[in-house]
């Protein structure tokens, strides 16, 4: 739908509603922003879909939802660039709204691990960038402990981009919502392992029910790639006792990374 056609439906339905609660509003400051649909063509079906993306504001908008992979297809032939690129402008779910930037993820190309969290906080809501807060200090010495950090080794995401608001755990449609990005992040990248932190991340790869006190530390797998879910750092900050056990996980994981490499 062309940019016009939403904002006269926009104003139809503003002007109807005006006149049946015998008022008239004036514009506010929250005023939706319309942009133009980008049409994609979802290669399984054939279809052509809307995508109603638009910069990367947090304004609301009248917006048609894709399905939740309707677009992992072509999003797999992007590069990383245009793939955050595409990220920075998503609308696809209601996280958009109250984001102040997207946090599609940071690291290097052709990775040995992809670190995956759950969603960003505040922190790096504030900054755009995943783990910078207390949890993400923790998790640098973490992945420091075992030889890897994001500047060298690593690429770290999130199961959604945006932050959900007072940091709740991110909604099964919103995580459904995003998840065709992070798949594609997965099939542009390569990981030789992914590292889960908590269990949203681990449920959402393996698609189980997953006890973290129970299977922390157990090996999964992705599309051949090993994954292993530990402790989230948040969760280590609030109990010094899981420390001990993470680090164990750790260990277990750099001893498999090690033999990968050395085939
Ligand atoms: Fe798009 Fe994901 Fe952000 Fe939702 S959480 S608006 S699907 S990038």
């Amino acid at each position: 739908m062309k940019k016009e056609e939403k904002e006269i439906i926009y104003t139809l339905l503003k002007t109807a509603d005006a006149y049946e609660c015998g008022y008239k509003r004036e514009k506010f400051a929250g005023e939706p922003l319309f942009v133009d649909d980008e049409m994609v063509e979802c290669p399984q079906s054939g279809n052509i879909e809307s995508t109603a993306e638009h910069s990367n504001t947090g304004s609301p908008e009248l917006s048609i939802q894709p399905s939740a992979n309707s677009t992992a297809g072509t999003d797999k032939g992007l590069s990383l660039d245009e793939l955050n690129a595409k990220i920075l402008r998503c609308t696809r779910c209601g996280l958009a709204r109250t984001r102040n930037n997207v946090v599609p993820g940071m690291g290097v190309e052709n990775p040995d691990v992809l670190v995956i969290g759950e969603g960003p906080g505040h922190d790096e809501d504030m900054q755009g960038l995943p783990f910078v807060g207390k949890a993400g200090i923790l998790l640098d010495r973490m992945l420091a402990a075992i030889g890897l950090d994001r500047k060298s080794n690593c690429y770290i995401a999130n199961i959604v981009k945006c932050r959900p608001p007072e940091n709740r755990n991110p909604m099964p449609d919103e995580q459904a919502a995003c998840f065709s990005f992070l798949e594609a992040q997965i099939h542009i990248l390569k990981p030789k392992m992914i590292l889960c932190m908590g269990k949203i991340a681990i449920e959402k790869i393996t698609g189980q029910n997953i006890s973290i006190n129970a299977q922390h530390g157990e090996f999964f797998e992705y599309n051949g790639i090993p994954v292993m879910p530990t402790y989230h750092p948040s969760a280590l900050l609030r109990n010094e006792e899981l420390k001990r056990p993470a680090w164990e996980d750790l260990k277990k994981f750099k001893r498999r990374l090690d033999e990968i490499k050395a085939n």
